[in-house]
């Protein structure tokens, strides 16, 4: 018999930071310190980025290796913020939308390697989820994000007018130049829904590279392993109960594969007796108004050429479903072969829906 000890009931230590976005947290199960097989020792960090708090477990034959390993994925993390942001007007992706501000369509842009790669992988979601997923949606966001400090809605004068900077067929790709035209004016990329998860398959590649074949990674509440820890069959998570601050009593064991969850337990606006999610629907411009859990399990990265890593692909699956709903949401994963499970509120009491691969891995402990 293995024992077990829960290492971290993560959602306290987090929401209280102002810059924590994290939307339902998952909770992290593994085995206990014990000696293992082949020596390997296992060792954990932890590190603000991307608005939030990352993880890093892994195993390792000694601390020297653990530390060099996880300073390493941390600074390719770091990295990728500062190219991704939409919040550092510095960045590569916020310096690109600026272009637009100028003149539209642009000239095209010769971008990054990681910049292309999300890019790319953003384009081909939105492709598959027919707009649900549409990393054009900086705009109205921005607009939400000021809704929340003022605490009153977005007028629906300032939404049309962000609207004309809003689609995701706006982005241009040229994949043999890598450059990227934006076509609209005014353009806000926001990768929000997707940066982190490839943040999480760049930094298990990382720790690939620094030897470190058995790691977690977690930003948030999204998350994507390697191999589990030795003796196991994967690392035991578990996903928190919408609406709820504690984990549901079931867990799933994550191996070679990536968990996102995408709710707004924490990140919402409350006016009026409705509660506005910082995911918003394309098509209208509104953040989502029915409270909604959705995760994702994404094994390998076989969704298509260039959807990216299971990380990316769990987190922008996440946000897709959540904006596309039960029905729709539930056809998409199985046809993209992903395991789902949808939390909505029915009476005020949730019900989940999952796809039956889902429903297989998620048992009661
Ligand atoms: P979290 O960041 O809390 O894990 P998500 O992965 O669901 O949550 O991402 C939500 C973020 O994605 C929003 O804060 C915003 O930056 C961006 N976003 C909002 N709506 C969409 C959408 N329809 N498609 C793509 N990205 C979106
Ligand atoms: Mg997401």
């Amino acid at each position: 018999v293995v024992a077990f000890t829960r290492v971290e009931a993560a959602t306290q230590g987090l929401v209280r930071h102002p810059w924590s976005f994290a939307a339902a947290l998952v909770v992290v199960v593994g085995a206990c310190r014990v000696p293992v097989a082949g020596s390997l020792e296992r060792f954990e960090y932890e590190r603000p980025a991307m608005g939030t708090l990352f993880r890093v477990l892994l195993y390792a034959p000694d601390r020297t290796r653990a530390d060099a390993a996880a300073e390493a994925a941390f600074g390719r993390v770091a990295d990728l913020d500062a190219e991704l942001s939409d919040f550092d007007s510095q960045s590569e992706l916020s310096r690109l939308s600026a272009l637009s501000s100028l003149h539209a369509p642009t000239e095209p842009v010769r971008v990054g390697e990681d910049l292309w790669r999300v890019l790319a992988a953003a384009q081909a979601w939105s492709e598959h989820t027919d707009g649900a997923f549409d990393v054009t949606v900086g705009p109205f966001v921005r607009l939400w994000r000021q809704a929340r400090t003022a605490g009153e809605l977005p007028d629906a004068e300032r939404i049309e007018a962000a609207r004309r900077s809003v689609g995701w067929r706006f982005v241009e790709l040229d994949p043999a130049a890598r450059t990227v035209r934006l076509l609209a004016r005014d353009m806000r990329l926001d990768l929000g829904g997707i940066a982190k998860g490839d943040a999480l398959d760049e930094a298990l590649a990382t720790l690939r590279a620094h030897g470190v074949e058995r790691a977690l990674v977690i930003g948030g509440g999204d998350m994507a392993s390697s191999g589990p820890p030795p003796g196991r069959a994967g690392w035991r998570v578990e996903i928190e109960a919408l609406g709820n601050e504690r984990p549901e009593p079931a867990s799933l064991e994550l191996a070679h594969a990536a968990l996102a969850t995408s709710g707004d337990t924490y990140r919402h606006l409350d006016l009026d007796g409705v509660r506005y999610s910082h995911i918003v629907d394309p098509r209208t411009g509104i953040g989502l108004t029915e409270p909604i859990q959705v995760s994702v399990l994404a094994t390998g990265s076989r969704y298509g050429p260039g959807s990216g890593a299971s990380g990316a692909t769990a987190d922008a699956m996440a946000t897709a479903i959540s904006v596309m709903g039960v029905e729709r949401g539930l056809e998409l994963a199985s046809r993209l072969g992903v395991e789902a499970r949808i939390v909505v509120l029915e009476h005020g009491q949730p019900r989940a829906r999952t796809t039956p691969g889902f429903a297989r891995r998620y048992v009661e402990r």
